[in-house]
């Protein structure tokens, strides 16, 4: 526990619990996000509060000042060869024996150039001349310095222990450190040679347990079968026949995959990443078929009711020639319709059961779940399998993403998976004309929004912020008296934000998809795929504050008819990053830039939350690492010694801290 170290009391705990910092393994695992580099200064090129490190010869007996028992201020005159400074120094009365005058010194600190004076943080006696300072920084926040949180780390590093989950084999291969002494070093380093030893155990070690979950989890499906089945292949064929449109090449390809996966004896677990409007929805709503035509249940998890909402109106219409009973499970419905629904669904009365994760709580009981389908699958928490695995069923499982990755990175990524593709858009979509401007062109802007109000098309306007934080960025409530003060005549507009209840959301989404609202302003929240097909243009301010992939991720927000459709990017910087958007509207090249470009930035998103939060490891700037973990992660879980051996306690942890299922 937290509070069992040293020097936490209560206003520190709620300090760090507000950098999530809750128990021992996440204080120590906080780790500095950079390091200052702090050598030997000439004073005379430096500004206000700038880090010092300086010699001197000490020109005055200190005098300390004590502001209680354990507070007290020592100042004395140090004379650094060009010129004499004040030096103070806090609560190290105890080093004034040391301090005579005519004594070399080495201040460490901050320099205070109006007052000229030497704020002193350490002093050392006889330092060599080659002598640096590494500073760790941590991302903060008010309520604690990042000094006051290194000083906390490393007072309780004394006598910890680590578990050590790489084995002693790979260690000794890669001549690595120890866990112990990196977790010093990196809170307190002592040379940059032995921090780049340090960081480089720690990446190794995020990324060689990453790679081992994966791993281990393909390992554990090849030991799972799924369910048989037996499908008269002739009724898919005639499904797809008499579908209102002709799917795409990359459509019957993944639908291939699909059916190839659920009439084999192998459990499916596959990803089907393709871009907004790709058309995912239709493969879904195939291999939902298949599943039927096998006589089992399926599952539609959607990350929002509205979603849900949109994928029941969807399948019904796509389903009107058949028997398939869909239903749909929803948040808002009364207690007395929940439990009818409960009902048919146990007595095997519903085929099709679309919903939030509602659908896998505790009252919901299948009577022979066949298939789970997860939409836009990133939105969930992570490990929604364990809901499954309680219940004691193994379905199939298909994840549906809306944020394509390249294929060299997916299938390392999500190498416990299978993976299907789209690429190609189906045809008779304008493609989105998406523009650049800047915040001085703002006229032009409202121009364009002016042309598409007029015709009664809907816009949405994005911001970073929801309300002012004392930066330059916009913030919702502020575009939204912009937005009046332009267009309150002709249109009606509203907010929606992170910070309102899902009801809330929800009835705002639902006037905008009924078009009572023209204008919805909002944060990020409308991300996910809704579908407001009368929506032809989306504004997005202080677009340089998102990445790429993001961007491409609301710009799908429109285009969703035959009419043409704009995407706006305002902003005064990263111009150069931004024209990507102008250039291609293809999901994958877009992420491959966003690699490029950014390292993993959005690709964190991209996996079941929790799953890839590395801390030190980039997954692009260290993807040879990666590479490096997964083959490590593939023969430790070989070696027979290994996995069986009882004292090893890797795969426990692997077992606790995830859902096989
Ligand atoms: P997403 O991949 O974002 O989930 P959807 O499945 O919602 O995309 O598809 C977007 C739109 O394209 C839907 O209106 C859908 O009916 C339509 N669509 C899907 N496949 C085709 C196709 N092969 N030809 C024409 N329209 C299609
Ligand atoms: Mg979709």
């Amino acid at each position: 526990m937290l509070n069992n170290l040293v020097g936490i009391g209560p206003k520190t705990l709620k300090a760090l619990n507000k950098l999530n910092i809750n128990s021992r393994e996440e204080l120590f695992s906080y780790y500095p996000y950079r390091f200052d580099i702090i050598k030997r200064s000439n004073i005379e090129l430096l500004n206000q509060d700038d880090k010092v490190i300086i010699d001197g010869i000490v020109e005055s007996i200190p005098t300390i000042f004590f502001y209680s028992k354990k507070f007290n201020k020592m100042d004395f005159m140090l004379n650094t060869g060009n010129n004499v400074y004040k030096v103070i120094i806090f609560n190290r009365a105890f080093l004034k024996q040391k301090i005579n005058i005519g004594t070399n010194i080495t201040i460490i600190g901050k320099y205070d150039k109006k007052h000229n004076t030497l704020v002193a943080s350490d002093i050392k006696l006889s330092l060599l001349p080659s002598y640096t300072v590494i500073e760790p920084i941590y991302h903060v926040n008010k309520s604690i310095t990042s000094k006051e949180l290194n000083r906390l780390i490393v007072s309780n590093l004394e006598n910890v222990v680590f578990n050590e989950y790489i084995p002693k084999y790979l260690i000794d291969r890669y001549k690595l450190i120890d866990k112990v002494s990196s977790i010093k070093e990196i809170h307190n380093p002592t040379s940059s040679t032995n921090l780049n030893k340090a960081i480089n155990y720690l990446k190794y070690e995020e990324l060689f347990l990453f790679m081992l979950k994966i791993n281990y989890l393909k390992s554990k499906r090849i030991d799972n079968y799924g369910l048989e089945r037996n499908v008269d292949r002739k009724l898919v064929i005639d499904f797809i026949n008499n579908l209102p449109f002709k799917l795409t090449d990359d459509q019957l390809k993944s639908i291939k995959d699909i059916y190839k996966d659920l009439t084999s004896k192998k459990r499916m677990n596959r990803l089907l990443q393709g871009d907004v409007g790709s058309g995912k929805t239709i493969v879904a709503v195939l291999a939902l078929y298949i599943n039927y035509l096998s006589n089992y249940q399926g599952a539609l998890m959607a990350p929002t009711e509205i979603l849900a909402e949109q994928h029941y109106n969807n399948l019904i219409n796509l389903y009107k020639d058949t028997n398939i009973k869909v239903e749909l499970l929803t948040g808002k419905m009364k207690v007395s319709e929940k439990k009818k629904i409960y009902k048919r669904l146990i007595n095997n009365e519903i085929d099709i059961l679309i919903g939030t994760h509602a659908l896998f709580s505790d009252d919901v009981i299948y009577n022979n779940l066949g298939l789970v389908i997860t939409d836009e699958q990133h939105r969930f928490g992570v490990n929604q399998r364990t809901s499954l695995k309680n219940k004691g069923i193994t379905p199939d499982i298909l994840y549906l993403s809306a944020t394509p990755i390249p294929r060299t990175y997916a299938i390392t990524l999500y190498g416990d998976m299978d993976i299907s593709s789209i690429h190609t858009r189906p045809n008779g979509r304008k493609e989105i004309i998406t523009i650049l401007k800047k915040n001085k062109e703002i006229k032009d802007v409202l121009d364009l929004m002016y042309q598409e109000l007029k015709q009664k098309h809907q816009i949405y306007v994005i911001a970073p912020l929801i309300e002012d934080n004392d930066t330059d960025m916009e913030n919702v409530y502020q575009l939204k008296e912009k937005m009046d003060r332009a267009f309150s005549k002709i249109c009606v507009t509203e907010v929606l934000h992170g910070k309102m209840s899902s009801k809330e959301k929800d009835e705002v989404m639902e006037k905008y998809k009924n078009n009572e609202i023209s204008i919805l302003i909002s944060t990020t929240v409308i991300e996910v795929g809704v579908d407001v097909k009368n929506a032809t243009m989306i504004v997005i301010f202080d677009s340089y504050r998102f990445g790429l992939s993001q961007l491409h991720q609301l710009r799908g927000r429109v285009g969703r008819n035959e009419l043409q459709s704009y995407c706006v990017l305002i902003s005064d910087q990263e111009a150069e990053r931004l024209h990507v958007l102008t250039k291609t509207s293809d999901g994958f090249k877009v992420s491959e830039e966003d690699f490029k470009l950014r390292g993993s930035g959005d690709l964190f998103g991209t996996r079941q939350s929790g799953d890839m939060q590395f801390k030190l490891a980039d997954i692009k700037r260290d993807f040879s690492i990666l590479l490096r973990a997964k083959e490590d992660s593939k023969e430790v879980l070989s070696s027979k010694e290994y996995v069986n051996n009882k004292k090893n306690n890797i795969l426990d942890m692997l077992d606790k801290s995830m859902d096989i299922s």
